[in-house]
């Protein structure tokens, strides 16, 4: 219990899913929180059931001045900034790289990748002035790949190179920089990938069998690891892509 307590933290992506999981914990834990989505309609909802000291704004990561305003609107509400999660993104219908459309690969890359970019520009000051910690929601698939889906794949692993660089470079500010990478967690974006396969039906069972602890779980437990990250009892550890994976990176088994 109180492990955020009064920290200010900016999540992208938080109206669905592991980030709508991840600002309840934070909530919960005492932190007042920022949500940055680009579905209007779901971060309203949210917010309103979230009460009035946590706000947020409707804004897409991968254009500069929507993240701006974001950071804007921050400084003026909060006046200060204890956490960047980056953790929006999307993910493109099943396909190899020569199949995948020039404005699919751009949106991947900007909006998965170069929105960490966009926020870090924007954000660090405040994070310099808080000693502050950035949070990437990365993937498996950054790390192992996954067939086709090679552009998403190269956008996570992008984050991990980017996690690890930018904890080298501002570690001298007291900036804390690590990643989370699960497998599978059951969200709409999953929802969506598993509809899209020809045999939904099947898919259940695939996405427990990759999980060595036998089941796909929900955004809580990348919220529970994300806490952690962002608290202090995680004061010593920076530069880390930490699997929430239920060990489906482990090895082949049967
Ligand atoms: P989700 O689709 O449920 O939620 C993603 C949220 O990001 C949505 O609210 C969406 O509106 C928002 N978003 C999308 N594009 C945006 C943009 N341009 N600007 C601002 N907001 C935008 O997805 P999720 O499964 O909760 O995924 C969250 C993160 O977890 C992603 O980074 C995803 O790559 C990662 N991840 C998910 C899984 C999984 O199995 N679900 C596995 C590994 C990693």
């Amino acid at each position: 219990m109180n492990q955020l307590l009064n920290k200010v933290i900016l999540i992208t992506g938080g109206a669905s899913g592991i980030g709508l999981a991840c600002a309840e914990a934070y909530i919960r834990e005492g932190a007042t929180v920022f949500i940055m989505d680009v579905n209007e309609r779901a971060l309203n909802h949210v917010l309103g059931l979230f009460g009035s000291n946590h706000k947020g704004i409707a804004g897409d990561v991968s254009k500069s001045a929507d993240v701006k305003a974001a950071l804007d609107e921050i400084r003026k509400h909060y006046g200060r900034l204890d956490a960047i999660h980056n953790n929006a993104a999307i993910a493109h219908p099943s396909k190899p790289v020569d199949e995948t459309e020039e404005d699919e690969w751009d949106a991947l890359m900007n909006i998965n990748l170069k929105s960490l970019f966009w926020t870090t520009k924007h954000g660090i000051e405040l994070l310099k002035a808080s000693k502050g910690c950035i949070l990437n929601t990365s993937s498996m698939a950054g790390d192992i790949g996954q067939s086709l889906h090679a552009a998403y794949t190269a956008t996570k692993g992008g984050i991990n190179a980017l996690t690890k660089s930018m904890a080298l470079d501002y570690a001298g500010f007291g900036i804390r920089v690590n990643a989370i990478s699960p497998a599978g967690v059951w969200t709409p974006l999953l929802k969506q990938w598993a509809a899209e396969q020809p045999d939904p039906g099947s898919i259940e069972k695939y996405l427990s069998d990759i999980h060595a602890l036998g089941y796909c779980p929900e955004g809580d437990v990348v919220a529970d690891a994300a806490v952690f990250l962002l608290s202090d009892a995680a004061r010593f550890v920076t530069g880390c892509i930490m699997p929430v994976s239920g060990g489906a990176e482990l090895g082949y088994r049967r």
